[in-house]
């Protein structure tokens, strides 16, 4: 079984991924279930990324978890009250930082915010991580530990050594694996971490980075290795347990 919790559709610079197009990609490496969110986002075009998530919701049904990427105008030009009323059943909370390096850090408005929103509906807060600024785990640390109710997603785990801190301080942190070397996955399960740590690939960003390459045999590639490497126990958390305790 492969879940997959770190997935894109939509307007991604010159490149465009249709929710039928994704189905099928999913469909062609055996994803079972993902979550998912508009890149389109970035273009501040709400009614789109509207249009788009109901399409996939309709063509894939409960396989597909949509997630709410929150951006810093929404909050403002009544954007995020558009995503609320529009009838989709959001099941995950997702800031990107490098976006907007100077809105999403510790006691900012903006993330006590967010951050309430999620504890209040009870989802899981996704939260892009990076070398770049803003993007560092550290800037989250005081809301994490002022709200163990919330689940953090660090995506992407960068940088390794920040995140495996979090992690082990907090039991509300989590990461997921999207553009994560195979090595830093064995270290998160050397640490005893795998039940915290989430399948996810940022498909399909990776076929902007790699243009020559074949997504199918790439993505399956990666799947391969992962389980090369790491125990048959701690292989499964990763692509399906975890989500699935964590989703329902
Ligand atoms: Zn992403």
């Amino acid at each position: 079984m492969l879940f997959d919790s770190h997935i894109h559709f939509g307007q991604f610079y010159d490149l465009y991924t249709s929710p039928t197009e994704l189905k099928r990609f999913l469909d062609s490496v055996g994803v079972e279930r993902f979550a998912a969110s508009s890149t389109t986002i970035c273009e501040s075009d709400y009614d789109k990324v509207i249009a788009e998530t109901k399409e996939l919701a309709d063509i894939c049904g409960s396989r597909f978890l949509p997630v709410l990427w929150i951006t810093q105008p929404m909050l403002k030009d009544g954007g995020l009250d558009k995503f609320m009323d529009s009838g989709i059943r959001w099941r995950c909370l997702k800031i990107h930082p490098q976006l907007h390096p100077t809105t999403w850090i510790n006691d900012s408005h903006e993330m006590k915010w967010v951050v309430s929103m999620a504890s209040v509906l009870q989802m899981p807060l996704l939260i892009h991580t990076g070398e770049k600024e803003g993007c560092n785990p550290k800037l989250y640390e005081k809301p994490i530990s002022d709200f163990p109710n919330v689940v953090f997603i660090l995506a992407h785990g960068r940088p390794i050594n920040e995140t495996l801190e979090l992690m082990k301080k907090y039991p509300n942190v989590w990461c997921d694996t999207a553009f994560m070397p195979t090595e830093n996955i064995v270290k998160l399960c050397d640490e005893k971490l795998s039940n915290h740590v989430l399948w996810g690939t940022d498909y399909p960003i990776p076929k902007y980075y790699y243009l020559d390459t074949d997504m199918k045999i790439y993505y399956l590639d990666l799947v391969q290795k992962l389980k090369d490497s790491i125990s048959q126990e701690d292989f499964e958390l990763i692509t399906h347990k975890n989500f699935k305790k964590l989703f329902g």
